[in-house]
């Protein structure tokens, strides 16, 4: 991996929920969300990395919380040296910009384009007020929109132009990083290639690192580095992502790749992952996973694991199966 740009330790994120009226008067404790719990995770520079996993695992908001949309509960997001106050300031803002899934409700559909822009350009004070025009529409044409874009209302485009103009709006600020929640999920197949490899150009081009937020394993493949599996908060597999496709070393990860058909060479359908994930309300002791694990056994519902090197080339596992095997082929896993 190359110098780490963003470096996420022991990120947690949970939110209180509301407490009945008879919970109050039993005076139970305040119910609580832990949407992330306690992630660690690297982006190098101009590296992508994956993460995945089913919805509900708290992926989307390990991403909002990493670009400061929420105030973290634990841990820190570190850019470069330099830590990213709960709080950010402006000029911390700027350094990891958001792509979202669904550009439409993120822009104001009051404000044109270009009014959208300058707003940003203004308040960040990126150009002389004399080149602000030029760069809206040097921003525009980045993401391969006209210069008659900048004079056009969001509802006047289609989905896939909204979303190069959420990715316009993400580089105004000239972030080193940018974290893409499911960028193409909402788009129609045929433009979902078109959008991958602009963000692709972009990378390449302005020398950006990504953390790519997704569900579509097919997707993840082709455009990262590296993977990160999440599970019910947690991170439960990482490493790089031609090896955790060949060699899952996770139950969960290898459940999900046999749940999407042809993802690895020699593929026979096996099993999927059954049953629902466990509660973020209610988080279970020991091995989240344990509840629709087909290979647990008695220590995964009482030892939580924790992320240990596995099957080599920086792959790394949180599973009780490791210490009794070692690093093993995903057979192994489905036949154990
Ligand atoms: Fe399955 Fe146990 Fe490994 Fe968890 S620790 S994934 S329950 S084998």
């Amino acid at each position: 991996m190359s110098e780490p740009v963003l470096t996420v330790t022991g990120l947690s994120q949970h939110f209180p929920l509301e407490h009945s009226t008879l919970d109050r008067l039993r005076r139970r404790r305040r119910p609580v969300l832990r949407a992330v719990d306690g992630v660690d995770l690297v982006v190098g520079r101009g590296e992508t990395v994956g993460l995945v996993g089913e919805s509900g695992c708290g992926k989307s908001t390990l991403g909002r919380a990493i670009v400061g949309l929420y105030e973290p509960t634990a841990g820190e997001v570190r850019f470069g040296a330099e830590v990213l106050a709960a709080k950010r300031t402006r000029e911390q803002r700027r350094h990891v910009q958001m792509v979202f899934q669904d550009p439409y409700s993120s822009l104001n559909p009051r404000m044109t384009v270009g009014q959208t822009l300058k707003e940003l350009l203004h308040l960040h004070k990126m150009v002389p007020r004399d080149q602000v025009d030029a760069r809206c529409r040097e921003l525009v044409h980045l993401v391969g929109l006209p210069d008659h874009a900048l004079a056009s209302y969001p509802r006047q485009f289609s989905g896939g132009q909204r979303q190069r103009i959420g990715i316009a709006r993400a580089l105004a600020l000239e972030p080193q990083v940018i974290v893409a929640d499911e960028p193409v999920s909402a788009l129609d197949v045929s433009v979902q290639a078109n959008v991958l490899n602009l963000l692709s150009d972009l990378k390449r081009d302005l020398g950006l690192s990504m953390l790519f937020v997704a569900h579509n394993m097919a997707v993840v493949r082709q455009v990262c580095d590296r993977v990160a599996v999440m599970y019910l908060g947690r991170i439960v597999e990482t490493g790089p992502t031609e090896d955790v496709f060949a060699r899952p070393q996770h139950p969960y990860t290898k459940l999900l790749l046999d749940s999407v058909p042809r993802m690895r060479p020699g593929y026979v359908p096996e099993q999927t992952v059954k049953g629902e994930p466990g509660s973020p309300v209610d988080v279970p002791q020991g091995c989240r996973f344990a509840t629709r694990c087909p290979v647990a056994f008695d220590r995964c519902l009482v030892d939580d694991p924790v992320l240990a090197p596995a099957g080599g080339h920086g792959q790394q596992a949180a599973c009780h199966l490791l210490d009794l095997s070692g690093s093993r082929d995903s057979k192994d896993i489905a036949h154990a």
